[in-house]
């Protein structure tokens, strides 16, 4: 079981030279963390993995959730793992000890893989969804037909720190993701400074046609105990062609800086600027930490209209305890109320960003509470059965403005509805990129039933006279900008 990740030697790299004609910095060479390897081979190119992030395989596509394995049988699920968890594999040391220390006689099949649990998501979007009607099917352990509940007990999650085993298919290398690095978190035996320029930022790991930069290093005194660092590099926004500008790059060996990656979150590389958008907005208003707070619904790449869980108002014409969630901004609120858990409140990243910034310029046009935009139905797939248009992750449902606040909604034929204000928030979702999608994926202006509005069409066979369905197409460049540099 001895990996040859010597092979990679002989792949004498030029990066070094490419990064200095890339880099501003001064000082292009990686900070090495682990300053006791301190001799170190020139930098290579390889193939081993630093770390995954847990997906699901295909027959599991829809769920937000796999198995987790026993360590020493495979055919034994004990836990489940929620998609978008960071997971290392074990060396082959480690493998050789928990052989002995479990009993197990071989290594497990190849189309497993023994990892170690290194980051998770916040478990609060999980268990909201598991309350959500539309969605707890996604997150309910008990409903594969590849898991089992035993003694009808639920699994539980895994934990940072699990070993275990997991499908192979079911893990994405950590190439494919950006990661934004938790702001509060404590990075045990990091220097102080490589902390601090580490905190709150987006990082990735370095690759070069397609493999991953590496250094071996080794203790001077004893050449037998080498590391594999790795290089991070900590990222900025994309320029206009796409690439990033790299702030720092920092050497690291996975093994050997585990609570390091405990701050990982893993954002997909199109979403990254998008998601950065949204975790500012809720730092600078809603007083969140910053991506954790952040709820994701990770088989479909959607992310949820920040709200504010702590500002309801209780919909007494609703009936029954049903409540209204405010947010995103002072006055906007999730008409939904049969939904509390706002199973319908997720949309695509890009899509999200530029409706919060509509939003946030729409308070400042018209700051009266009457100017409340209510909104909802945002992503709805076939299956839930309702509002088949919104299966694209782009659209939103917005009420017409009223005279008199009313969170119970208007139409355009009512005294209270107000056609100029209306016209106003149109004028501004139109700046923003919104339109309305056909069935033939065509852009055509967003649906509203008020011919005296301009902006907008009436859809066949759809009555859009109490809400304006816009979408914002992530591919539009208006809705880019719109979410990159909000509206003015
Ligand atoms: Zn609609």
């Amino acid at each position: 079981m001895k990996r040859v990740f010597a092979l990679g030697f002989f792949l004498v790299s030029i990066t070094l030279l490419f990064w200095a004609a890339q880099s501003s910095s001064a000082g292009n060479e990686p900070t090495m963390v682990h300053s006791e390897f301190s001799r170190c081979e020139p930098e290579i190119l390889t193939s081993d993995e630093p770390f995954f992030v847990s997906a699901t395989d295909r027959e599991m596509a829809e769920k937000e959730w796999d198995n987790f394995r026993n360590y020493a049988d495979h055919t034994r699920i004990i836990r489940y793992i929620p998609r978008m968890t960071i997971v290392r594999p074990l060396s082959d040391e480690e493998n050789m000890s928990l052989r002995d220390a479990t009993g197990r006689r071989n290594f497990p099949p190849d189309s497993y893989v023994p990892v170690k649990v290194m980051g998770l998501r916040d478990p609060r979007a999980f268990d909201n969804m598991a309350s959500n009607r539309h969605l707890a099917r996604r997150v309910d352990p008990c409903t594969a037909r590849t898991s089992r509940c035993p003694n009808n007990r639920r699994l539980e999650s895994v934990q940072i720190g699990d070993v275990g085993l997991i499908f192979a298919q079911s893990l994405k290398p950590a190439k494919d993701f950006n990661f934004i690095v938790t702001e509060n978190a404590q990075f045990l035996n990091l220097p102080e400074t490589v902390m601090n320029s580490l905190r709150g930022k987006t990082v990735r790991v370095a690759t070069r046609d397609g493999k991953y930069r590496a250094r071996i290093c080794c203790k001077p005194d004893s050449p037998e105990q080498c590391i594999t660092n790795y290089i991070f590099q900590v990222i900025g926004s994309a320029d206009s062609a796409g690439r990033r500008i790299v702030e720092r790059e920092v050497a690291m060996a996975p093994r050997q800086c585990e609570s390091f990656l405990h701050a990982l979150n893993p954002v997909l590389r199109s979403q990254t600027d998008a998601i950065r958008s949204l975790v500012t907005y809720v730092q600078q208003t809603q007083g969140f930490q910053g991506v954790r707070d952040l709820e994701f619904f990770d088989s479909v790449g959607l992310v949820k209209v920040p709200l504010d869980y702590r500002r309801r108002i209780e919909a007494g014409h609703l009936g029954g305890n049903a409540a209204i969630q405010m947010g995103p901004g002072t006055h906007s609120f999730h008409y939904t109320p049969d939904d509390y858990h706002s199973g319908d409140a997720f949309n695509d990243p890009t899509s999200v960003c530029a409706f919060v910034n509509v939003i946030r310029r729409w308070e400042q046009i018209c700051p009266d509470a009457n100017c409340a935009v209510g909104w909802g139905n945002c992503y709805h797939p076939p299956s839930w059965g309702v509002h088949g248009s919104h299966g694209s992750k782009y659209c939103f449902d917005l009420r017409p403005i009223t005279r008199d606040r009313d969170t119970g909604g208007v139409t355009v034929y009512q005294r209270n509805y107000d056609r100029e204000n209306t016209q106003r928030l149109v004028d501004l979702l139109t700046r923003a990129g919104g339109v309305g999608i056909f069935n033939d994926g065509s852009y055509v202006n967003m649906f509203f039933d008020d011919s005296r509005v301009n902006g907008v069409r009436s859809a066949p066979n759809a009555d859009h006279s109490d809400h304006i369905h816009v979408c914002f197409p992530a591919d539009r460049p208006e809705v880019q900008n719109a979410c990159a540099r909000g509206l003015q």
